[in-house]
C-alpha cells in the first residue's frame, strides 16, 4: 500500500468533529457519550489494476506506510449452497486459506485484513509499540503481519490461545507475546490496557481503530467489485460486530461513490446462543445492551462453540455503532445454537468443498434462518461473509516456539513495569 499523503480524515459519528489522522487516534476529544470515529475518503473508489490483494482498494484505506501484502478475499458464487437454501443469487466472500479459489489469508481468518490496515495506518515516525489483546485469531493475524513487516507489536492472549497461534505463525523478533495462564479474554484486555498506558506503548484499540474496520471493509469492496453492485443483504456472525460495521461503512461509501447502487445492504447478523447480547437487544429494539453480571456472561460464553463470538461489550449503543447500522439498513438478527452451527459447518464443507471456522458456521446457519423467516427473498443478491476457513489445508508451523512471557492469572496485579521487564521491552 503506497502513498504517504493523508488525503482522508476522521470524523466523529456523534458530533461531526473532524481530525487529521495521527495513525493511532481512537476517540473524539469532545465530551459526549461513546462514539466511533469514521474515516472519510474524498475520492471515488479507485481499484489498482492487476492487484488482486486488499491493496487493490488502497485509496479507501487509512495508510501512511507501504505494506506489501498478498492478503486476498475470494468472492465467488455459492451456487450449491444457494440452491440448497433456495437462493438464486448467493455470493460468498471467503476469508481464509484456499489458494485454489484465490483466498490467501495465511492465518485463515478475516482478522488478517484488520492487521494489515492497522499497521499500514501507523505514521511513518511512530516509534511506540502497538499493544493488542486477543482471544486468538486477531493475535495470529497481528503476529503474522508484524513479523512480515518487522513492526513492533506486543500481544496479550490467554495461554489457551497459544498453541493455535504457534501452529499458524512463525513469530518474528518484532513480536512479543504475553500469555496469561488460566486467563480469559477479559484478563488479556485488562492487562493490555495497563501495558499500553506505559511510555513507549500505544493501544491498538480494537473496533474503535478505523484501520480495523476499513481493512475489513475491503470485503464489501471486493464483493461489489466482483458482483458489479452492492448486495441486497449481507450475512455475518458477530461478536464485537466490527466486521458488520465495516461492511456497513464500506456500503455507505460505495453509495456515495454512485457506481454500485443506491441501497444499503440489510445487515443480517447471527450470534451463537446462549451468548447473544446484540440479538437480545435488537430483538427488543432496545437502546442499550441488557446488563448482565460478569459471572453470567462468563457462564454463557463457556457454552458457545464459536468462542470468538463471545465479546461482552460490542459497540451497540455508541454513535456510529451496531444499533444505528441495523436501523439504517433495516437489518435483522438471529440466534444460532451449537447444533445448528455444527450442521451448517458440515453442510458448507459438503457443498462448497472447504472447512470453515465455527463463526462461519454460525453465519451459514444465520443465512438459513433468515431465508426460512422470510428475512431474505429467494431472488435477492446475498453476500455471505465466511470470516474464516481453510485451516485444514494450511501447512502447520512445526518449529518449537514459546511466548516471550507466561504470567499466571494470580500474578496479574504485579506492576506492568515488571511485566515489561520480563519480556525485555
Ligand atoms: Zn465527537
Amino acid at each position: 500500500m503506497a502513498g504517504s499523503a493523508r488525503e482522508y480524515h476522521l470524523r466523529c459519528c456523534a458530533c461531526g468533529t473532524t481530525y487529521d489522522d495521527d495513525g493511532v487516534r481512537l476517540d473524539c476529544d469532545q465530551p459526549h457519550p461513546p462514539a466511533l470515529l469514521r474515516s472519510v475518503y474524498p475520492q471515488q473508489l479507485s481499484r489498482a489494476p492487476h492487484d488482486t490483494s486488499m491493496a487493490r482498494f488502497a485509496s479507501w484505506l487509512p495508510r501512511s506506510r507501504t505494506i506489501v501484502t498478498g492478503a486476498r478475499t475470494a468472492v465467488f458464487r455459492g451456487e450449491r449452497l444457494g440452491r440448497h437454501l433456495g437462493l438464486r443469487d448467493l455470493w460468498i466472500a471467503f476469508n481464509g486459506w484456499w489458494p485454489d479459489r484465490g483466498a490467501t489469508l495465511a492465518t485463515a481468518t478475516f482478522k488478517e485484513l484488520e492487521a494489515v490496515a492497522v499497521l499500514a495506518r501507523l505514521a511513518p515516525g511512530e516509534r511506540r509499540t502497538i499493544v493488542v489483546s486477543s482471544a486468538g485469531n486477531t493475535a495470529a493475524a497481528f503476529a503474522s503481519i508484524a513479523t512480515e513487516t518487522d513492526l513492533p507489536v506486543l500481544i496479550v492472549i490467554p495461554l489457551d490461545a497459544w498453541d493455535a497461534l504457534a501452529g499458524l505463525v512463525r513469530v518474528g523478533p518484532s513480536v512479543r507475546i504475553v500469555a496469561i495462564a488460566d486467563g480469559t479474554y477479559e484478563d488479556a484486555i485488562a492487562l493490555a490496557k495497563r501495558l499500553a498506558a506505559r511510555d513507549g506503548y500505544v493501544a491498538e484499540g480494537g473496533v474503535r481503530n478505523v484501520g480495523r474496520r476499513d481493512g475489513m471493509g475491503t470485503i464489501m469492496l471486493s464483493a461489489a467489485d466482483a458482483i458489479g453492485a452492492l448486495p441486497g443483504a449481507y450475512v455475518q456472525a458477530v461478536g464485537s460486530a466490527a466486521g458488520a460495521l465495516a461492511a456497513h461503512e464500506a456500503a455507505l461509501r460505495l453509495i456515495g461513490d454512485g457506481r454500485f447502487g443506491r441501497h444499503l445492504p440489510r445487515l443480517v447478523l447471527g450470534q451463537n446462543a446462549p451468548f447473544t447480547p446484540i440479538h437480545d437487544a435488537w430483538d427488543r429494539r432496545a437502546a442499550t445492551l441488557a446488563e448482565i453480571t460478569p459471572a453470567e456472561a462468563r457462564e454463557r460464553q463457556r457454552r458457545i462453540a464459536a468462542s470468538v463470538l463471545g465479546n461482552p461489550a460490542p459497540p451497540y449503543a455508541a454513535a456510529g455503532g451496531v444499533r444505528e447500522a441495523l436501523a439504517a439498513s433495516n437489518g435483522s438478527t438471529f440466534a444460532v445454537t451449537n447444533d445448528e452451527m455444527a450442521t451448517a459447518m458440515t453442510l458448507f464443507a459438503e457443498l462448497e468443498g472447504i472447512d470453515v471456522e465455527p463463526a462461519a458456521g454460525v453465519a451459514t446457519a444465520t443465512l438459513a434462518h433468515a431465508v426460512r423467516a422470510g428475512a431474505i427473498a429467494p431472488d435477492e443478491t446475498v453476500l455471505l461473509n465466511v470470516t474464516g476457513g481453510g485451516r485444514r489445508l494450511r501447512p502447520r508451523v512445526t518449529v518449537p516456539q514459546r511466548p516471550a512471557l507466561v504470567i499466571d492469572r494470580a500474578q496479574l496485579d504485579i506492576g506492568p513495569d515488571l511485566i515489561a521487564d520480563g519480556i525485555g521491552a
